[in-house]
């Protein structure tokens, strides 16, 4: 199906760390050009919305506001509709994301990449609200990232960590959750399948993606690694960066 818009991850397409990647501002200018609507999609939790905004911004990658979607947003609309209270497993980075809900006896667990924060006492606290049948939500599935040049890992394993040690299962707030893509295509307006996802992890962008039910395009650059391409669902694409995935979709491929 032909592409009516599209999905960016920021961390390894767009942005390595504060630097713009090669092809990232055209990329963008491409598909305004081309009149193509475009949200970004991140699992980045290690920056509240605003100041990944303004990062993007200062690398003149210049969107509104409301085209930038992180799964904290998604997370809050969770915790008002369910009326609970988190306990925040997240970088103090993100906090000011949930400046505004009550932190008081919590009844919920949210866990983003919270760095140094996943200490022992940290975990095992977590730990003992969801033995109390405490919701567990996971801000992002993804193992690691990328950024410069260095290898970090990501909420996922901790995540998956907790699910073990509690025998229980995330809700996931984030990619590859199914709940994150839907979100987004809804905000697009578009359908589903016409929606393609531009991503660096074959697992959470184009995996995800595809489980969804949108289209993929997997990127070289960020954590792709040779042989990434080998665990590529059927029909996804490959691009060497953004502005040729970009390009492709723009020329009908
Ligand atoms: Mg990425």
């Amino acid at each position: 199906m032909r592409v009516q818009a599209v999905l960016l991850d920021i961390g390894g397409v767009l942005l390595d760390g504060d630097e713009p990647l090669p092809g990232a501002r055209d990329a963008l200018e491409r598909l305004r050009a081309a009149n193509l609507p475009f949200l970004l999609l991140t699992n980045t939790t290690r920056a509240a919305r605003a100041a990944l905004w303004a990062r993007l911004d200062a690398a003149g990658l210049t969107v509104r506001q409301d085209q930038l979607l992180t799964p904290s947003v998604l997370a809050q609309a969770w915790l008002a509709r369910e009326q609970h209270r988190p306990m925040l497993l997240v970088h103090p980075g993100l906090r000011a994301d949930f400046a505004t809900v009550d932190e008081a006896q919590p009844n919920a667990v949210v866990v983003g990449d919270a760095g140094d924060g996943f200490s022992y006492a940290a975990l095992n606290a977590a730990f003992r609200l969801l033995m109390r049948g405490a919701p567990l939500l996971s801000l992002s599935g993804s193992r690691y990232f990328r950024e410069g040049g260095e290898l970090f890992m990501d909420a996922g394993p901790f995540v998956r960590l907790l699910e073990a040690a509690a025998g229980c299962e995330a809700v996931q707030m984030g990619k590859p959750g199914a709940t994150f893509f839907h979100h987004a295509v809804e905000c697009l307006g578009v359908p589903l399948a016409s929606v393609r996802m531009i991503g660096d992890d074959v697992e959470s962008d184009v995996r995800g993606a595809h489980e969804a039910g949108l289209q993929a395009t997997l990127v070289q650059t960020g954590k792709y690694h040779a042989g990434d391409e080998r665990r590529l669902p059927a029909g996804a694409c490959m691009a060497l960066n953004v502005l040729e995935a970009v390009e492709r979709i723009v020329a009908g491929d």
